[in-house]
């Protein structure tokens, strides 16, 4: 049995205490990389690339049903108007540069260039869109805004189109305004950490930048390879540091944004207290660009940790998972800066769809990765090392694995980071995305699946629809990832999913929305989650910074 130096404390202190040898031969080191999946986006098969190609796996945006054909209810406005080839070449001339514009109403060619902007990445949603803009200044994106504003030309804001809820695509024609072309990072503070960048700069590469100077973003998710950080303020992400760092609304300092009607809000501080009236900052975090663009923003980013370890471990029920969670804020308290939950069933089809070989042995009805950050290595293993020991040794979980360098920790994160992603594999996914008290997280799982199947819509072969119904998300945070990966979209799924699960989460003060916003998808159900007066007061909120309406999504009115 080999350790590592590091974990071999770890062997004596239990051979010492005479516990059986099979605890300490399960937690062991990666004896090796068997996989190399990338856990970005950037493998996806739904992004538009700055080309306007596709990467990852082939598909066609084409094969995606319109939005305006799935949900006929939504009307569009009569009173906005239809693009001309006079407006475009508005557009044209403003940004000047070819690549800047792409434009299907003049120039049929740009037909499939333009398809991956105007759909989603879970193959959901597909609009109409015949004009794609690109301005890669704050200045051009309020010359756009007025002109839009005053022409009654309806806009979405788009990032990295990594978005789950519909929101980063056009319904009907609306122009996309893409912010891929904002893209630098205009400074850095090594003292106080500050980073201030344009929205439109990818999340690995604010962290790549970061990671020379010693610091991290303090945001991490799966679809960081293509996410933006404009996009990600937008939708306040939560992701995999949550748990550590808080959200983006106690990270971000300074926002640069613009107003539908092309006034620009320069709130770019880089304070960590200002306490001088509203903090008007805030409704742009998570407001999902219904009141306006950021260009800009200004944030506060964290030390990166010298010492990280990943751990990753098989679990009996849910139960267990509990117990090693509130173990793991006991004994690693200061360090823990990630405690993530993974089903089994997401674990084999992980294994299934990439043609991979789990970590550990077996199967598990339950999996955990649990991660730490600190600044001293030998402080912080030997608290693992003793929690690992005690977890195994109470028997709360019931085998496992620890990374021994950077590669193979980040081999284990592709365990969880990678599911978003193989769940598509069979056509499409219905995503929930909940926060529900820890304590009865997983039991809306069970009910799901049990209901779906009772319906006979779940089984094996093509005549059902539903393959599987899963759970994974971020124990730490109380946040759910219901997801039922489908063969295709069938409306007797959603008959027995919607309002089932939303009122399931009500009953328990959930949030039917905890992290990846409102959406197309969610906006229908927001009074599940938000009382009568807190919806008004939103809508009074959209109908003051934006009286028109350009920017299409407005919270609380159902579609
Ligand atoms: C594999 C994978 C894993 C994911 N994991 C997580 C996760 O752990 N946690 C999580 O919270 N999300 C997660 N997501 C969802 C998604 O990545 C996040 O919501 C992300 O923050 C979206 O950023 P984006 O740049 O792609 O925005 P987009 O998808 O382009 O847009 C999202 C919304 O924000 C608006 N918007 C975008 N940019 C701007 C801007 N500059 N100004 C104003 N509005 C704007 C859009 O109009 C839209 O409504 C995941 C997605 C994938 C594909």
């Amino acid at each position: 049995m080999a350790f590592s130096p590091r974990f071999a404390p770890v062997a004596r202190s239990l051979r010492n205490c005479q516990r059986p040898v099979k605890y300490v031969q399960r937690i062991r080191p990666v004896a090796q990389i068997r996989w190399t999946g990338s856990t970005s986006a950037t493998s996806e098969p739904f992004q538009p690339s700055d080309e306007g190609g596709t990467k990852g796996q082939s598909y066609s945006a084409k094969e995606i049903k319109f939005t305006s054909e799935a949900y006929p209810h939504i009307k569009k406005d009569p009173k906005f108007t239809q693009l001309s080839t006079e407006h475009v070449q508005w557009f044209k001339d403003l940004l000047g540069s070819e690549s800047a514009v792409i434009d299907s109403l003049s120039n049929n060619n740009a037909a499939d260039d333009i398809e991956p902007y105007n759909a989603d990445w879970m193959r959901k949603f597909r609009g109409h869109t015949k004009l794609v803009v690109k301005p890669e200044s704050t200045e051009q994106v309020s010359k756009m805004l007025k002109y839009c504003n005053d022409n009654m030309l309806a806009v979405v804001p788009q990032g990295g189109n990594t978005g789950l809820v519909g929101g980063s695509v056009p319904v009907f024609d609306e122009i996309v305004i893409n912010l891929s072309r904002m893209n630098n990072i205009r400074s850095f503070d090594e003292v106080s950490g500050i980073l201030v960048a344009d929205a439109g700069v990818i999340l690995e590469v604010a962290d790549n930048f970061l990671a020379e100077k010693n610091h991290i973003f303090p945001l991490d998710l799966g679809a960081k390879g293509s996410c933006q950080i404009g996009g990600n303020v937008a939708t306040n992400a939560g992701g995999l540091r949550l748990l550590r760092y808080g959200s983006m609304h106690a990270n971000v300092l300074g926002i640069e944004a613009v107003m539908p009607d092309g006034t620009v809000m320069d709130d770019l501080s880089k304070l960590r207290k200002n306490n001088t009236g509203y903090d008007l900052k805030q409704l742009f975090i998570g407001g999902e660009g219904t009141i306006g663009i950021i260009t800009g923003i200004s944030i506060l980013c964290p030390q990166r940790s010298p010492a990280v370890n990943v751990a990753y471990f098989g679990l009996e029920s849910y139960n267990k998972v509990q117990q090693a969670f509130i173990e793991a804020k006991k004994q690693l308290s200061e360090i823990l800066s990630a405690f993530e939950l993974m089903d089994g069933k997401t674990q084999k089809y992980l294994a299934q769809v990439k043609g991979r070989k789990l970590p550990i042995e077996g199967e598990h009805p339950f999996y955990c990765l649990l991660e730490t950050s600190g600044s001293n290595t030998d402080h912080d293993s030997e608290k693992l090392q003793t929690y690992l020991e005690h977890v195994m040794g109470e028997g709360i979980v019931e085998d496992g694995v620890v990374g021994q360098d950077a590669t193979q920790n980040a081999d284990l994160w592709s365990c969880r980071e990678g599911i978003t992603e193989i769940l598509g594999h069979w056509g499409g996914v219905y995503k929930y995305d909940l926060s529900i008290p820890i304590g009865e997280m997983y039991d809306l799982v069970n009910e799901t699946r049990d209901k779906l199947t009772k319906a006979g819509l779940v089984g094996d072969d093509d005549s059902h629809p539903v393959v599987d119904v899963v759970g994974y998300g971020h124990v730490g945070d109380a946040n759910l990832h219901l997801n039922i990966p489908t063969r295709r979209f069938d409306k007797a799924v959603e008959r027995e999913l919607e309002p089932f699960v939303y009122e399931w989460v009500a009953k328990r003060n959930g949030s039917i929305s905890a992290e990846h916003g409102l959406g197309i998808t969610k906006k229908p159900y927001i009074g599940y989650s938000k009382s009568d007066t807190m919806v008004k007061l939103m809508k009074q909120i959209k109908e003051l910074y934006d009286p028109v309406s350009i920017v299409l999504l407005d919270v609380g009115t159902p579609i």
